[in-house]
């Protein structure tokens, strides 16, 4: 399920692979910033990495899921 769109708000971390983080939170741009500079270890793969704070990610790439096909079984005589 996408994550919902805080203005001025960034879930930290948000996997740079658009995979689920187990512990995330919101935090403000600015606390984004200073934790980027102190080397914050979730920053490494991060979307927002080395990004200004006044910047937007763009939509996060949708998944689509072929359909499970069954395999057609013969049919029986009986
Ligand atoms: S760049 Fe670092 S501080 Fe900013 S949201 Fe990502 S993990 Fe959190």
């Amino acid at each position: 399920m996408p994550e919902p769109v805080v203005e001025n708000r960034r879930l930290c971390p948000t996997r740079a692979s658009g995979a689920h983080a187990l512990i995330a939170h919101w935090i403000t741009p600015d606390v984004c910033l200073a934790r980027q500079r102190t080397g914050f270890h979730k920053c490494f793969s991060c979307a927002y990495r080395g990004l200004s704070a006044g910047a937007v990610l763009p939509d996060a790439p949708v998944r689509v899921f072929e359909p499970r096909v069954e395999p057609k079984r013969a049919r029986s005589r009986g």
